[in-house]
């Protein structure tokens, strides 16, 4: 599953805009501190290097960005410029061009008066995501089986083994991570940058979804479908390939729970009456 790994139970509350959760400023310094929060010593690739984007310039971003992947931090954060400027030691300049890339990309939200905040995405956004991965992940797909080699099939082979290995060890922010850098994988085969980001900003906010809306009652996802689309695609099935992915697809947006309306309104009478 992407992050997709709809089967994680560490299910946030569910936030809305403005934010409701904002973790404490001291908190950021040891989310983004892997040493801190990520005591098993990780030899996965970072979703930098696995898109082969993790240069100095874009350090920064990339921890973020794998700290968002990863579930640590949660929508809703609140993201202190000097704050993340202490923690990187950069200036504020730096991290105010990172705060508007993922800004850009939807997975931060800026509020005037108010400052950046890890987005909430609404139930509404949320389908429009799956909707857009629907469209894009067939067409990655088609793609690749048209052009992949035996080494690019090796390389899908072992990340889904790494994805294995982690489930097995009970490693759930690798498999977060690594579920949704499955989806990355075949966009970066496929060769086309604009691609690559666009899959990119759909896993990352696709996180966001699964924190805030994931039902806590679901049982473990299966984890044999990223297998499967795999051998699919090896075997030069594209259509089989395509079902199982869309199937895959269904799954993740299914054991959501987006039932929630949108614009319900909170009924302050109810609380405070
Ligand atoms: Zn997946």
């Amino acid at each position: 599953m992407s992050c997709d790994g709809a089967c994680l139970d560490n299910r946030s509350p569910f936030c809305d805009n403005p934010p409701l959760t904002v973790i404490r400023l001291t908190r950021i310094a040891h989310v983004l501190n892997s040493e801190t929060l990520s005591p098993a010593p990780r030899k996965a690739r970072s979703t930098g290097q696995i898109l082969g984007t993790g240069s100095t310039r874009d350090g920064i971003y990339e921890r973020i960005l794998n700290a968002v992947m990863e579930h640590r931090l949660i929508p809703g954060t609140k993201l202190v410029e000097e704050k993340l400027a202490g923690v990187f030691q950069v200036n504020r300049t730096r991290i105010r061009e990172v705060l508007a890339r993922l800004a850009h990309e939807g997975i931060v939200t800026t509020i005037p008066n108010r400052g950046a905040f890890i987005a909430s995405p609404s139930v509404e956004e949320a389908r429009h995501i799956f909707q857009a991965r629907r469209i894009l992940e067939p067409a990655l797909i088609r793609s690749l089986v048209a052009k992949a080699d035996s080494q690019q099939f090796r390389r899908l082979h072992a990340h889904v083994a790494e994805e294995r290995a982690a489930r097995e060890t009970g490693d759930k922010r690798a498999v977060i991570r690594l579920s949704g850098e499955f989806h990355l994988l075949i966009a970066q085969m496929v060769d086309s940058p604009p691609l690559v980001k666009l899959m990119r900003e759909l896993s990352s906010l696709t996180c966001l979804i699964i924190l805030l809306y994931d039902s806590p009652n679901v049982p473990a996802c299966p984890n044999h479908e990223h297998t499967e689309i795999v051998e699919a695609m090896e075997q030069g099935e594209v259509e089989a390939a395509i079902g199982l992915m869309l199937g895959h697809l269904d799954h993740i947006e299914a054991t959501l729970d987006l039932s929630l309306e949108d614009e319900a309104e909170v009924d302050l009478h109810a609380i405070f009456g």
